[in-house]
């Protein structure tokens, strides 16, 4: 609805079904196909099992100390599901698919030639790694965009805007140099997902200097997150992006109830603004958003901002 009153045109993404040929050679530019496999029928073997609870759940992931693979069922959700964040249902399949259609669509346009899209995608994608589902996210929707529009970019960054680290994007693209990652995020030290999101995860072999990590202290207010925005505008303005997408999270909201932060809606037009002072073709990707009583309004100042320059 914000998006609308932003004056958005919307368009509808095809069902998955009818363009899973696109879908499936895009998603595996980005994760495991073992890991597709599963997601693709985990549910329906799960649920054949008797007294199997109605989703998935890890009941114990693999860990520093045990690494073995092992294909019964239990042992095969921890080893893809990082979390107790990301159970599987009978839909999560088709509904990540949905969203990876939204993103494909969008990609596409930005390839004919928009200036900015928006890609209304749920789930969220950020936190899914190439092989492992977490945190609500299955497949990574913004790694996924950026893949594909490197196929016409040379060079594509990507900017996470959740106030969580996007570790999933970080750990695909980590020994990349030709898509930049960054996040700015609520520090991993206090707050999910904890083990990553560091200021000295810089990316390895041909991707090292090509991630930048951007913690920021619970109750970072506006001044504060924009002078972080601006020091990643300019990491993107020096790696000479040609495209840009966006991982879009209103978690940074004041009121939400799983960030940290303290942005007002107003905050988020002086965001849409500078990142479209950096003149790229921008695609925007839903991510995170908890708080839902405001979502309409600060994705209408978003993307306000970032049309008034
Ligand atoms: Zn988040």
């Amino acid at each position: 609805m914000g998006l609308l009153e932003a004056g958005c045109e919307i368009e509808f993404a095809p069902p998955p079904e009818l363009c899973i040929s696109i879908l499936r050679q895009s998603i595996l530019a980005v994760h495991d196909t073992k890991y597709i496999d599963y997601l693709r029928v985990a549910w329906s073997h799960w649920s054949q099992n008797q007294n199997a609870s109605t989703e998935i759940f890890p009941n114990i992931s693999p860990n520093r100390h045990m690494v073995n693979f092992n294909e019964n069922p239990v042992a095969l959700a921890g080893w893809y599901i990082a979390d107790c964040a990301a159970p599987i249902g009978q839909f999560t399949w088709e509904n990540s698919l949905g969203s990876v259609s939204a993103v494909i669509v969008a990609t596409s346009r930005i390839k004919a030639g928009e200036l900015v899209v928006y890609a209304l995608c749920r789930p969220s994608g950020h936190h899914a790694c190439r092989d492992m589902a977490m945190g609500m996210c299955f497949l990574n929707n913004s790694a996924i965009a950026a893949v594909e529009l490197r196929k016409q970019f040379d060079r594509v960054a990507i900017i996470d805007i959740d106030m969580h680290h996007g570790n999933g994007t970080q750990q695909i693209f980590y020994q990349r140099g030709d898509i930049l990652t960054i996040s700015i995020h609520g520090d991993s030290r206090d707050f999910y997902p904890f083990y990553s999101g560091f200021e000295n995860e810089y990316g390895s072999g041909d991707g090292e200097g090509y991630n930048l990590n951007i913690p920021l202290p619970k109750g970072s207010n506006e001044a504060f997150y924009l002078k972080a925005l601006e020091k990643s505008a300019s990491r993107v303005l020096s790696f000479k992006a040609e495209a840009l997408v966006v991982a879009t999270g209103f978690d940074t909201f004041k009121s939400d109830p799983l960030g940290c932060f303290a942005l007002e809606s107003n905050s988020y037009y002086k965001i849409g603004r500078m990142i479209r002072s950096l003149n790229l073709p921008t695609l925007f990707v839903q991510e995170g958003g908890y708080f839902v009583e405001a979502l309409r309004e600060n994705a209408r100042q978003l993307v306000k901002g970032f049309e008034n320059v």
